[in-house]
Parts: structure tokens; sequence; C-alpha cells
């Protein structure tokens, strides 16, 4: 008779640092640099700098590179979506979570047991990465930002219509809309772009890179242009893209009149967009909301949810209503925006 498979808690173990693979003798997305790691995707608080060897994405890779150019890991190794590859004693595969370019779920296999960390995921079509792909496992390692049933994104082409309705409405006023630089800023453009906007998007001086490389990877972004040195009249009634720190400040000053708006799953949150001073909150986020959370635990079928990044309380207790074993993991060093 074969033995039974160890209990994942014998092979992965929650350490300091984050998650450690014992039988691989790597981390999965640590908050300190390691010796070895899986990074899920680029964003801040999962890849840091500074690792040995990564293992990853060549998205994920590139974003490294250009975020980290001397520090991005002593050693890259890329997998493909779907391809397995045996580290120590570990099948290591990556799968789409559908959050950003490059974004990956990890699935682990050893000794018959198979457990699947979500990373950061989203289950809403985005033109920009991959979809999210449920793989059926023993143990899904779910993120939990938007873990409250409050919090309902409306569909993302909706808020767009919203934007484009004001810029309508105030044609003489530069539209500034905070997003992320990574995956946020470049899923606007897309999704402008799929509602008929063809005029040029401006860019912040801190947006242009990640766009570029999007670009790089096949991603049409359409006209582009950088809003440092253009003049005031020309972003009358024009989009501008820049960090959400750069919305209310100085920056933002020089523009005409502007309408403040901010792109993210936070806006939910009317309170927080009237203390960043927006105007116009957009609720797009890169981030599975409260039904897409519940709908994932049940699709990876997973007799035990692990939670993790975010609010965990309400979505253990609920997967543990769903029959599920649940538990929160408690990782300390993640942030509760995608890119701090
Ligand atoms: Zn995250
Ligand atoms: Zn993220």
């Amino acid at each position: 008779m074969p033995a039974a498979p160890p209990s994942p808690e014998s092979w992965i173990s929650v350490r300091p640092y984050g998650l450690y693979v014992v039988p691989g003798r790597f981390y999965v997305d640590p908050t300190r640099a390691v010796d070895r790691a899986v990074i899920t995707h680029g964003h801040a608080d999962h890849a840091r700098p500074g690792h040995g060897h990564v293992l990853a994405t060549a998205e994920t890779l590139a974003i490294m590179r250009r975020r980290y150019p001397d520090a991005a890991g002593t050693t890259q190794q890329a997998l493909p979506y779907g391809e397995t590859l045996r580290v120590g004693d570990v099948d290591v595969r990556l799968v789409p979570a559908g959050h950003v370019l490059g974004s990956a779920q990890v699935v682990l296999e050893h000794a018959g047991s198979r457990v699947v960390v979500s990373g950061d995921y989203k289950r809403r079509p985005d033109p920009t990465c991959a979809p999210f792909e449920p793989v059926p496992c023993d143990v899904f390692v779910s993120e939990a930002t938007f873990g409250l049933p409050v919090f309902r994104h409306p569909p993302a082409g909706q808020e767009i219509a919203r934007l484009l309705h004001s810029l309508e409405l105030f044609p003489e006023r530069a539209h500034v809309v905070g997003t992320y630089a990574l995956g946020k800023c470049q899923r606007v453009i897309a999704l402008l772009r799929e509602a008929g906007y063809d005029r040029p998007v401006y860019l912040h001086g801190a947006l242009t890179g990640l766009c570029a490389l999007y670009e790089d990877h096949g991603i049409a972004l359409g006209d582009l242009r950088p809003a440092a040195g253009v003049p005031k009249d020309e972003l009358r009634g024009a989009v501008v893209l820049a960090p959400p720190a750069a919305i209310a400040d100085r920056w933002a000053r020089r523009l005409p009149d502007p309408v403040t708006a901010a792109a993210s799953g936070w806006m939910r949150v009317r309170q927080r967009a009237r203390q960043r001073g927006v105007e116009l909150p957009l609720v797009i986020s890169d981030h599975a909301d409260w039904d897409e959370l519940v709908a994932t635990i049940a699709d990876t079928g997973a007799p035990e949810i692990w939670i993790t990044h975010g609010r965990e309380e309400a979505l253990v207790h609920q997967a543990r209503k769903m029959g599920r074993r649940a538990l929160a993991l408690a990782l300390v060093g993640f942030e509760e925006d995608e890119d701090a």
C-alpha cells in the first residue's frame, strides 16, 4: 500500500521571511533577501531585491531587472507558464494568476501532495495579462487583500465609462488618474483603448519605463506621451496618468484645472478617496473581490485553505462555512496597496 502523502505543514513552513518550501530549500515571495526565491510577480512587496537565485516567469524577471538593475538576483531562471521544473524534491510549475503581466500562481508538488500559492490574483478579464487558471489542489494559499463582503468591484468597463463621461463634461480640464506603475497603469490604458479612446495618453515620468516593458512584451498601448514639457493647453481635456502619490502634490498642480481621479479597489471606500483628495474615484482593482475570492476557493476544490496578505478573518470564516479547513498565515511584510 502506498504511504499517505505528508501533511502540507510538514514540508511548507511559515518562517520570519515568508513561506519556505523545505524539500526544495527555497522561499516563495520572501520579504528579505534569501539564497533561493520563487517570485510570483513583480510588485515590490513580493519581488524584493538582493536574492541569490530567482525563479519566476520571464516577464517577472524582466520587471525585476528594470526595478533593481543591480539586485534582481545573482542568477535568474525563467520558467514558462505550464512547464514543470524539479527543484530538490519538489515539482514547481507556474500558472497564470491574472494579476499583472507575468504574474503566476506557484504549484508545488511533493510526495503526492499539491499546494498552490496564489500570489495576488483576480478573475476579471484583463487585456494586459494571461487569465487566472484554477488548479485543483490539496491546499490553496489565497491572498485576501479585499477579503470582506463589502468589497465588490464593479465591472472595470463601467468605471472607464465614468472617466470618459467626465472628459465629455469637462473638456477644459486635465484628468489626472492615480495608477500604480506596474499593472494598473497599463490596464487602465488598455481599457481606455478597448472603449475606443484613441487620443494620446500622457504619462508621469515614473510610469514610462514599465509601459515600454509591456509594449516590448506585445501589449499594445497606443499613443503614449510624456507629460513633462508639454504646453499646458495641450493637456486640457487629456488623460494624464501618474503614481498615486503624485496626483495631489505639486506635480499635478501645474496641470490645467485638474480633475483628480484614482484607479484602485480601495476607491470603494469613499472616506479613503476623500482623504486622498480624489474627486473621481474609479473602482478598478487587480485583486480578487469578495465574490472572486469565494468562487476561487470553490473552484480549486481544495479541502484546506491558507489565507494571507490582507483581511484574513472573514475569509477564514467563510471557507469554514464552505466545509474547508482554513487558517490565517499571518505573514508579515506585505503592503495593503499593490505597489506601495
Ligand atoms: Zn501583493
Ligand atoms: Zn501584487
